[in-house]
Parts: structure tokens; C-alpha cells; sequence
């Protein structure tokens, strides 16, 4: 009787682009690995575009299990898509991805949750002896979550393992655009959270194929460009926008007092100094640059209020009167 009214404590989130000959196996080890919690938990199974089978086999995985369900995009998306489709949907209290494909093993999922209920935010698998191409991913890898931790200050091994474990609240707060699920601990970061990490198993992929190429790398850099800035100065673009134009205009204007001197003063021929050129070109350069921190600071603030998001994340407020 009360575990009809009982909330749903996880959520587990799966995109799915043609994955036919994996969800069947997928569902029974996620089952397994979940039903030991005790606790309720649901599978959300989100088909981005399919052009196989997945769709069809989903919908009979569903038929034999209630705490299935399928969110089925109009068309494909992109993974970070997908993921948040499930996001926005899931019930829990904690939150999971995980790959569809079977490179990631369901059985680690508990381990996450523990370490999650230690009191963290985020649990960010890392992908201990993982098994892909070396050339073509470990490496790039490497670099970019080496990358991304020194911009973002948030140091992880594995930024790009699928499997992690989310509280609810902190998803609630993120909002993804482009290759960015990757990214959320160290986009969640601003909101002060706490982060651990977990090492997880790693298969090779058996049925259907890769989506990705190395092509990815330069859209995740990009990617981490736009990062940074949302993270450092998305409330205050005219510091970093501002800085550059200052210096830029300062250097310049020295340059061109120093040709004045020389024009008015010690009366010199200045038309064919390159110096000249540069002086003006530093000058306005910086000009452009405050200009264009000014407009951000506009477009921040209409940013700001279009989507209400508060320059600020609570985490309790104890006062009587506040209910
Ligand atoms: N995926 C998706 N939409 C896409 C591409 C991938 O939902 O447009 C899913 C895919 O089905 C898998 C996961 O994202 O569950 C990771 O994709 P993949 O295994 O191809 O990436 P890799 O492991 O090679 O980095
Ligand atoms: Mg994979």
C-alpha cells in the first residue's frame, strides 16, 4: 500500500539513437542493478530520431515493465538534446545517464548513489581502462579534460563518460545548449557544488556503431570557450570585454601622443610611420572592444530576465516566517 505513494527516489536517463541490439540487454542489467537499491526508481529511455528498431523495442520493453518510460523526439537531436529531454522529465531525487550502448556498466550505478547521498552534487564516473580507439579518442580526451579542468578550475579525469549521478536541484539550474552535456559539473560549478569522482567499468561497443568522430574535439573546445564564459563573466561581460579594449586603446594612445610630439613639437614627417598605422588600429580596436562589452552587458541582463534565472542558487533558508 505505500509504496504506490511512494516518490520516485531515482531516475535513470538513456539516450538512444539506433541502439536496437542493445536495449533489451541494457534494460535487464539496469533492472538488476536497481531493484537491489529498494528504493523506487524509473527508466527513461528517450529515443532521439531512431531510424532502426530502438523505437519498437522500447515500446515492448515498456509493456512488460511499469517503471519504463519513452520519450520519443521528433527527430535526432544530438545527445545533449536527448539527455535533457530526460531531464526535464525525470521525477527523482537523483538523476543518472548512461549510455545506451553498453560501454557503460549498470552494475556501478549503486556505487554512484552512495557516493552521491555522502553528501555531493555531482558523481562523475571516470572510465578506469577504458576500451576505445587510442588514436582517435583516448588521446583528444586526455587533452580536452585536461583542457577543460585547468579553464574551468573544476578538475575531473573524465569529462566525457556519460555515467554520472546528478541531485535533482542541481540540474534545475543548468541549462544546455550544443555538446554540452559534458560540461554540466563544471557549468553547475558557479552555483557552488560538490563534485566527486568514481571510477566505473568500460566495455567495448558490440552492437551498432559509434556517432561520433574525432570532428567532435573542436566542437567540445568550442564548446569549452563558451563555458568559460557563461561560468566567469556571463553576469559581468564589460570586465573581460572592457579589460582588452582598455589596454588596447591606452597603448595606442601612447603611441599617438608620442607622433604628435614628433609632428607638432619636433615638427617630423609622420604620414609614412607604420607606428602610425598600429596606433590607430590599437585605439580602435579598443573602442570596439568597450562597445562590445557594453552591448553584452545588455544582452546579459535581457538574458538574465528572459529565462529568470536568479544570478544566485539558495541552498536553505532558515527563517521562520518564510514558508
Ligand atoms: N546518442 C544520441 N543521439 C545522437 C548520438 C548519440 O542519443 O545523436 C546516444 C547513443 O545512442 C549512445 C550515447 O548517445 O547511447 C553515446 O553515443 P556513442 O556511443 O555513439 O558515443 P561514444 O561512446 O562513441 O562517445
Ligand atoms: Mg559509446
Amino acid at each position: 500500500m505505500e509504496s504506490k505513494l511512494e516518490a520516485t527516489y531515482v531516475s535513470v536517463v538513456v539516450p538512444v539513437f539506433n541502439e536496437e541490439n542493445n536495449l533489451e540487454i541494457l534494460h535487464r542489467e539496469l533492472s538488476e542493478a536497481l531493484k537491489n537499491l529498494d528504493k523506487k526508481y524509473e527508466i527513461i529511455f528517450v529515443d532521439d530520431g531512431s531510424v532502426d528498431n530502438s523505437f519498437q523495442v522500447l515500446k515492448k520493453i515498456k509493456e512488460s515493465d511499469k517503471s519504463v518510460k519513452i520519450i520519443k523526439l521528433r527527430r535526432n537531436f544530438g545527445q545533449t538534446s536527448a539527455l535533457s529531454a530526460g531531464f526535464d522529465h525525470s521525477k527523482g531525487e537523483i538523476i543518472i545517464s548512461v549510455d545506451a550502448d553498453l560501454q557503460n556498466v549498470p552494475s556501478d550505478i549503486p556505487s554512484l548513489i552512495s557516493k552521491l547521498e555522502e553528501g555531493y552534487d555531482i558523481v562523475n564516473g571516470w572510465r578506469w581502462k577504458r576500451k576505445d580507439r587510442f588514436l582517435t579518442r583516448k588521446i583528444p580526451s586526455a587533452v580536452a579534460n585536461w583542457l577543460i579542468s585547468f579553464i574551468t578550475g573544476i578538475k575531473l579525469h573524465d569529462y566525457g563518460c556519460t555515467l554520472k549521478a546528478y541531485r535533482k536541484e542541481v540540474l534545475k539550474n543548468v541549462r544546455l545548449y550544443g555538446e554540452m552535456h559534458r560540461f554540466i559539473p563544471a557549468v553547475a560549478s558557479w552555483m557552488g557544488i560538490k563534485v566527486a569522482e568514481v571510477k566505473v567499468n568500460h566495455r567495448q561497443r558490440k552492437y551498432g556503431k559509434s556517432k561520433y568522430g574525432i570532428s567532435r574535439t573542436i566542437r567540445v573546445i568550442l564548446d569549452l570557450i563558451t563555458v568559460k564564459f557563461l561560468i566567469s563573466y556571463s553576469t559581468r561581460p564589460l570586465q573581460i570585454f572592457g579589460l582588452f579594449g582598455f589596454i588596447s586603446f591606452f597603448v595606442g594612445f601612447i603611441l599617438g601622443l608620442y607622433l604628435s610630439y614628433e609632428k607638432i613639437i619636433l615638427r617630423e614627417a609622420i604620414g609614412g610611420r607604420p607606428l602610425l598605422l598600429l596606433a590607430v588600429l590599437l585605439m580602435f580596436l579598443g573602442a570596439q572592444f568597450i562597445t562590445l562589452g557594453l552591448l553584452a552587458e545588455m544582452l546579459s541582463r535581457t538574458y538574465h530576465e528572459a529565462v529568470e534565472k536568479k544570478i544566485y542558487v539558495i541552498k536553505e533558508i532558515l527563517d521562520e516566517d518564510e514558508k
